[in-house]
């Protein structure tokens, strides 16, 4: 029976590794770590019940049932990932009902976004059609061939806390490169380099930091396969190092540890590997199954010995690429050279890139023009895991897009053309939202004759009341519509109905949570808040009446969660706070959450790191906090951090 890590198993169940590790444990299983081993068939018993059926089962089961009457379907061609809106339109459906659909299914999806394959097939079959995906890349073809897989090169990622030596390491690593030697040393920073140990090639990432792997991952781009962990020796686990961990558990990389530093006479490496068994990283000696190496990147010790354990752990991994297949892979660096035109370096992902393929990448294409691997040697072929710059794209494209290659230069003309008009589509649908301000000449131009709204409450009794001031408005040019209402916090789901019906959020001494903000941002939906009735109502009369113009607005700063509280004599009450996101500035004003609901706001009274006043804390970090005239914090609160600002006339 095969054992397999947790982020193994997970990543084969196509779930979270912390998910995986919590209904392991809750059926009783003896999980130590993220980085145990697990058998794979019992895993699958315990997570699937039925010891044949797949992580998808409940799906594909519906899926297997329907295909038998499938014969009485009517065919229906849909586009490869279609948006809900299109589809809704080539059922003839509305948008509403199919989102409502979605939801059943597990898929929470805006009017927007992409459906899925799978989403597509079930959903159309219980509407009585067999949908046929179609590509309009004809990448089909380049599936198929996908069978003949060999290995490739690890590609790694050095993360760390600052100063703890990752920009020193990668430095120290590439001037072990034997091949650098023999191209007299000289070095070219292009995003990414090989070097090549024991005849094995190991691919580095050349931007230290998480921020750089969590940016490419947010675009999709899944490119490290190892994580070293820099801790300096002398200095121990600091905030980033716990973040780094969290980034690569997050994207289910396994994690060497590299001590560094360890040439310092006050270096405590025993120290380090007490600190990071806190955090579910176990060397080996001490019966885990993380791989720590002490090393000096400054003085070069143990190099040797860490490229070494990077190719076991990759051998572990089994890291492999099909050769003979259309070559795809990804952006990490782009710019505009005066001289050369748009300079791109990708690291192939598989296929071998040749000098004259035309290749679509992002929004924009082009024909391969030349090739420059790091070492600054023009080269005519570029194998997996390989980086290397290229010249002849007619426009730079974003990092993290991902590129592929195509039959001729037309070909990626045309697809670069419709990715782009495709994008500049959801960009105007998106802008189609309207905010109150725009209400007025939204009715004049004829764009509009109601009002929609969602309106999020903290009791029934405030909704009542609201409804019933809202009726009493006068409705001659503008109906009021209220599509909505409920009690507690605004959810990620009111602000997808909001966007799905052109709806304007609205929120009485309630606040959004993370999830829904975001989205509310990304769909431009208007979502305001009140702590007054009287202000809101005042608010949409004179948003009817095109008068709504606030002069100030909230711009929120950050996000702390209350981990603690103290009782200082004669000072009172202080939280101790760590910063999830953004940032505190003792300038600011907070507002005190508990259960989505507002408790209290007021301006911080003040704002401290260890012992000192502080003028702001950033994300990552804790501190200690007071507001004013507020004594009643309690562990697990949340605190939105904002200023009002004058609203910029646009
Ligand atoms: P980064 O911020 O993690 O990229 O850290 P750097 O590579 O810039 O290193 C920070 C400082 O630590 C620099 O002054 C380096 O010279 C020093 N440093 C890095 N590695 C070592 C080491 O192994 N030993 C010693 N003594 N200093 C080191």
């Amino acid at each position: 029976m095969a054992k397999l890590k947790l982020h193994q198993l997970a990543k084969k169940f196509n779930m979270d590794s912390k998910e995986l590790v919590d209904k392991l444990r809750k059926s009783g299983e003896d999980v130590p770590s993220f980085h145990s081993t697990f058998d794979e068939e019992k895993a699958r018993q315990i997570l699937f019940k039925e010891k044949s059926e797949s992580p998808h089962s409940p799906k594909l089961e519906k899926k297997e049932s329907k295909d038998k009457e499938k014969k009485s379907l009517e065919k229906l061609k849909i586009p490869e990932g279609i948006v809900v809106k299109d589809y809704a339109q080539l059922v003839g459906k509305p948008p509403n009902e199919i989102i409502k659909r979605l939801i059943e299914l597990g898929e929470l999806l805006t009017i927007n976004q992409s459906m899925s394959p799978e989403a597509i097939t079930i959903l159309s079959e219980s509407l009585g059609y067999e949908a046929e995906i179609v590509s309009p890349f004809q990448e089909r073809i380049l599936e198929e061939e996908e069978s003949e897989v060999a290995p490739r090169p690890p590609v790694v990622t050095i993360m760390g806390h600052v100063d703890h030596g990752k920009t020193t390491l990668l430095d120290a690593i590439r001037k072990t490169d034997v091949a650098l030697k023999e191209f007299g040393g000289i070095t070219q920073h292009i995003g990414a380099y090989q070097v090549e140990h024991h005849g094995k090639r190991i691919t580095f990432i050349d931007t230290p930091g998480h921020e750089a792997f969590t940016a490419m991952r947010a675009r999709g781009a899944k490119i490290t396969d190892i994580a070293v962990l820099v801790v300096a020796a002398d200095d121990g686990v600091m905030p980033q190092t716990i973040e780094a961990i969290d980034h690569a558990r997050a994207a289910q990389v396994p994690i060497i540890v590299a001590i560094n530093k360890i040439d310092k006479p006050d270096a405590n490496p025993e120290k380090v590997k007490q600190q990071l068994t806190e955090h579910g990283l176990v060397p080996e000696e001490w019966g885990g199954d993380t791989v720590f190496v002490s090393i000096s990147a400054k003085e070069r010790t143990n190099l040797e010995e860490l490229l070494e354990m990077i190719l076991l752990v990759a051998e572990f991994q089994e890291l492999k690429a099909p050769y003979k297949t259309r070559p795809r892979g990804v952006v990490i660096e782009s710019k505009l050279d005066k001289g050369r035109g748009p300079v791109v370096t990708v690291l192939v992902e598989r296929g071998v890139l040749k000098v004259g393929t035309p290749i679509v990448v992002g929004l924009t294409y082009g024909k391969i023009r030349a090739m420059i691997d790091d070492k600054g040697a023009n080269v005519e072929k570029a194998f997996p895991a390989q980086p290397v710059e290229l010249l002849g794209l007619s426009a730079v494209p974003e990092a993290g897009s991902e590129f592929f290659a195509v039959s001729d230069e037309k070909e990626a003309r045309k697809i670069a053309e419709e990715r782009a008009l495709k994008k500049r589509l959801i960009q105007e649908i998106r802008r189609k939202h309207f905010t109150l301000e725009q209400l007025y000449q939204k009715v004049e131009e004829g764009e509009l004759s109601e009002l929609k709204l969602i309106i999020k409450g903290d009791t029934h009794g405030s909704i009542e009341a609201i409804k019933d001031a809202l009726t009493k408005l006068d409705q001659t040019k503008v109906k009021i519509n209220i599509i909505h209402t409920g009690v507690g916090g605004i959810s990620e789901t009111d602000v997808m109905l909001g966007a799905a019906s052109d709806a304007v959020v609205i929120g009485f001494n309630v606040r959004p949570d993370q999830n829904a903000k975001v989205l509310a941002k990304k769909e431009n939906i208007d979502l305001r808040t009140y702590r007054v009735i009287y202000q809101l109502i005042e608010d949409i009369q004179v948003a009817m009446k095109g008068l709504l113009a606030p002069e100030f607005e909230e711009v929120e700063l950050g996000h702390l969660e209350v981990r603690a509280t103290f009782k200082v004599s004669k000072i009172g009450q202080v939280a101790g706070c760590y910063v999830s996101s953004g940032k505190v500035a003792n300038d600011a004003q907070a507002r005190v959450i508990r259960d989505g609901n507002i408790i209290f706001e007021g301006k911080i009274a003040s704002l401290r790191r260890f012992k000192e006043d502080v003028r702001e804390v950033k994300a990552g970090l804790e501190c200690g906090l007071r507001i004013e005239n507020f004594q009643d914090f309690k562990e697990g609160d949340e605190i939105e951090i904002f200023k009002v600002v004058e609203k910029k006339v646009t």
